[in-house]
């Protein structure tokens, strides 16, 4: 049977092809933003040797627990299997191997003995400040990451559902990063217990910023602030928490994107039988991923695209229903957020609680005090060549500089890439938005096979007595390109 063609596959497939033929990699590797050596674990599946392929998954991507289980897998969409049936399960082969390689990961934990002096914060444990810490520590540098709540892991720990994503497999991936010799500090919030110059003082050469996006948007309209009208966000913590609060019965989420999605999925978990999504984008433009809307639905779940909210209206202060219009467009001509509506068509939608899911902000309170500037967009200004932001010696990475996206393009590491080829001295970075050799996703895939040698089992590399260790993990990090970062990023400030 033929396989359904989701609305934009075959855009990004004819993309993938073509920087697949560019680079020579297979377009699966090529498709997945950490060029995962996919021919190659899927080989080491096939030879029934889970370890050598965990190998090449850890590789690529110290997030590997988690990407098996949520990752949007865009090597599928380009995995050349899909001209005669389906795409070969690469996700699902990932969480395979993961799943069938637990001891040995265990057992090649290990710590590196850091071979430089200069200290790194990094502000943020979500995949991208902890794919950073690990590529640091790797390197040899001596590493700190502070983060705001008391359980790390970003939004993968706070707000991904746990019937999608239990936090067993975020620990795993986290423990591979802290056995590294990554100190982790929760419950600290830069900017308000710790300034970036509190940092400084305390003897910190570099910081670096992944504060994500974790504050919702909210809407501006009539009635908002009804009791009963929730934003998405606290409202997925706390389901996570185990904590959720107390919902009615007919229940709106407002947004179509994958988030939403999560919120509608974890309110029908609730015990809630009605619950509506309700949305601008027409059904084909919807943000969410197919299978995610498909899943949805199958739950249980409805959709009403086209439609925006005009008006909340309460009784008592409290949620009743949402007046809706007609959205007639949503983006512009030149693909800009412009919605249009029309305001004949209109109609009356009945809820007790309503979740708003119509997007997420940063939360920017870690730059104050500091000169680091923030976009229009409300993120972080930054080069994404260098990483650098407007002060020096302070660099940004995951969503809260490049915006929205997934766990694995958060984790996207340019460290030594960039390090190594750019002229970031003491943070100067260019701003000018050239892309660094680490966007090339073969040079990545290479990268990928020269680490493949230094494997553990790596007793002889991490033995107490340091001099053979040290000596082989400076040789380790050298050949990982991290002298030019000690030059590069790591400067005094
Ligand atoms: C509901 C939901 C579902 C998702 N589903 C998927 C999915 O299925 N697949 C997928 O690939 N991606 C998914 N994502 C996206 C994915 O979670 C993000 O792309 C990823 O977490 C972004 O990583 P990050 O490190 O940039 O930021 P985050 O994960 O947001 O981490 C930022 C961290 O910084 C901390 N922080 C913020 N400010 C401070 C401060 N001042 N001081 C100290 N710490 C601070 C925060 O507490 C947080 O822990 C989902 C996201 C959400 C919200
Ligand atoms: S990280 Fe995602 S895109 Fe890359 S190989 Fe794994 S499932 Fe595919």
């Amino acid at each position: 049977m033929g396989r359904v063609v989701f609305a934009g596959e075959t855009a990004i497939m004819e993309d993938v092809l073509q920087r697949a033929q560019q680079t020579r990699v297979a377009p699966c590797s090529a498709g997945c933003p950490v060029n995962t050596d996919t021919r190659r674990y899927v080989e080491a599946i096939a030879r029934g040797d889970y370890e050598a392929a965990l190998e090449v998954l850890l590789d690529a991507n110290p997030f590997t627990s988690v990407c098996g289980r949520i990752c949007h897998h865009p090597c599928e969409a380009a995995c050349r299997r899909s001209k005669v049936d389906a795409p070969v399960g690469l996700r699902a082969l990932k969480r395979f191997a993961v799943e069938n390689a637990r001891d040995y990961r265990e057992a090649r934990r290990c710590p590196v003995a850091p071979t430089f002096s200069e200290r790194v914060a990094v502000v943020g444990s979500g995949p991208a400040g902890m794919a950073a810490a690990h590529d640091l520590a790797k390197q040899g540098y001596r590493v700190t990451v502070f983060e705001k709540a008391d359980t790390p892991g970003g939004m993968l720990g706070a707000a991904i559902p746990r019937y999608r994503l239990p936090y067993e497999a975020v620990k795993e991936d986290l423990d591979d990063i802290v056995a590294l010799g990554v100190e982790l500090r929760t419950e600290v919030t830069i900017g308000v217990d710790l300034t970036l110059e509190d940092l400084r003082q305390q003897g910190f050469d570099a910081i670096l910023l992944s504060t994500g996006l974790s504050e919702s948007h909210t809407l501006n309209c009539p009635g908002i602030d009804s009791e009963g009208i929730f934003l998405a966000m606290p409202f997925l913590r706390a389901v996570r928490m185990g904590a959720p609060p107390e919902v009615g019965r007919r229940v709106i989420v407002v947004g179509g994107g994958n988030v939403a999605m999560d919120v509608a999925r974890s309110v029908r978990r609730l015990g809630v039988t009605e619950v509506a999504c309700i949305c601008l984008e027409s059904r084909e433009e919807m943000p969410a991923s197919p299978w995610e809307i498909e899943e949805a639905l199958e739950e249980g779940v409805q959709i009403a695209p086209s439609w925006g909210v005009r008006t909340v209206f309460a009784e008592g202060g409290r949620v009743r229903g949402l007046e809706l219009r007609r959205c007639t467009r949503v983006f512009d001509e030149a693909g800009r957020f412009s919605p249009t509506f029309d305001d004949s068509d209109v109609c009356t939608r009945l809820a007790d609680t309503v979740i708003l899911a119509i997007g997420q902000r940063a939360d920017l309170t870690c730059i104050a005090g500091s000169s680091v500037q923030e976009e229009r967009t409300g993120r972080l200004q930054y080069s994404p060549a260098t990483l650098a932001t407007s002060e020096r010696g302070v660099f940004a990475c995951g969503e809260v500089a490049r915006g929205p996206g997934s766990a694995v393009e958060a984790s996207v590491r340019r460290m030594s890439d960039l390090c190594s080829h750019l002229p970031v001295r003491r943070g100067e970075g260019r701003q000018d938005g050239h892309h660094a050799r680490g966007d090339v996703p073969g040079l990545r895939a290479v990268r990928c096979r020269v680490s493949r040698r230094r494997r553990c089992p790596a007793a002889v590399r991490h033995q107490p007595d340091a001099r053979g260790a040290g000596r082989s993990a400076q040789a380790t990090a050298r050949r990982r390109g991290a002298a030019p970062a000690r030059r590069l990023l790591l400067l005094p400030l």
